[in-house]
Order: C-alpha cells, then sequence, then structure tokens
C-alpha cells in the first residue's frame, strides 16, 4: 500500500501539511514522529536514514549508514539527510577520536546545548560510539573571557558486549 498526497502531521503544532509518497510497510510511527517534532518532511530516504540510525541503537558514521541501508541510498542523500538532521536538532554530532563523525539520535527535548550534552563512550575494541544519555557532560570552569558552545566528552574503554567476550 502506497501512502500518497497530503499527510497531515499530528506532533506538529503548524499542522503542516507534507505531500509525500511512502510505502506503508516502511512508514515507522517512531520515524514520523521525530521528523513531524522537528518539522521535517518526510521523505522516503529521510525515513530510512533516521530509522537506520535508531534501529543502530549507538552513533553511527556516515560509512556506517551506507552499510546499514545495504548501500541501496547514495552517500550524498545520506549527507544531505544528515545535515538537515543536524540543522533541526534531530540528531547531534561526536567526535570520538577515530577520524570520522558519528551521529546520535537527539532525544525529543534536547536542544543541543551544553547544558543537553551527554557523555559518549568509545568502545576500543568494536570501535563503536554510544551514547549515554541519561549522563549530562560535566561542566569545567574555564577562563575569562571565553565562551563556551559545545562539550565533546567520550570516555574510552570496552562497551560490556566486549567487556563480556574478554572475561570467556
Ligand atoms: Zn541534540
Ligand atoms: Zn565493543
Ligand atoms: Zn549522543
Amino acid at each position: 500500500m502506497i501512502l500518497s498526497g497530503a499527510y497531515i502531521c499530528l506532533m506538529c503544532p503548524f499542522r503542516c501539511k507534507h505531500t509525500t509518497d511512502i510505502k506503508m510497510e516502511d512508514v515507522n510511527n517512531e520515524c514520523l514522529e521525530k521528523l513531524s517534532l522537528r518539522h521535517i518532511k518526510p521523505t522516503a530516504i529521510r525515513l530510512l536514514v533516521l530509522r537506520a540510525m535508531l534501529e543502530a541503537k549507538r552513533t553511527v558514521s556516515l560509512f556506517d549508514l551506507e552499510n546499514l541501508l545495504d548501500n541501496t541510498v547514495d552517500k550524498s542523500s545520506i549527507s544531505r539527510a544528515i545535515n538537515l538532521f543536524l540543522l533541526h536538532r534531530l540528531i547531534h554530532s561526536v567526535d570520538d577520536g577515530s577520524g570520522s563523525l558519528k551521529y546520535g539520535v537527539c532525544d525529543d527535548h534536547c536542544t543541543c546545548s551544553v547544558a543537553d550534552q551527554h557523555t559518549h563512550f568509545y568502545c576500543e575494541r568494536c570501535h563503536r560510539t554510544f551514547c549515554i544519555q541519561n549522563e549530562p557532560v560535566p561542566v569545567v570552569k574555564i577562563p575569562k573571557g571565553f565562551t563556551l558552545d559545545s562539550i565533546n566528552y567520550v570516555m574510552k574503554g570496552l562497551c560490556a558486549e566486549c567487556a563480556a567476550k574478554e572475561k570467556q
């Protein structure tokens, strides 16, 4: 079944009418709600990218996303979706020191301000980076005259899966 024509988003306070063509079986309510909450028009590619990010349950790089989507979506389309998501604060980026930026889905109330930022954990074995959503970043005193925009707080070690393998 194909859902087409005007799609009125229920979450959006402006009740904007999105015109779109989405295959019903690909529609995931959580994705639609998250997009409409951030006033992003739900296109098929945006839904695919967001769903892949939510299913990953960790942060992902552009390269990870290409693989998660079985190389069915080209890199520039993924990259455009990512940039739009960042702009609307649907996702945030993390520099985990691995050389490529990773992206994680923000919780629904996140404004990506310093007060909303959380810590991240980079596993040195499997090279995956996880959002520790309920652990805000510690704010340290900065020198007079400096202004703070963001904090990149990354802990390193072994994730639960790799730590368990280590014990065997
Ligand atoms: Zn955020
Ligand atoms: Zn690991
Ligand atoms: Zn995160």
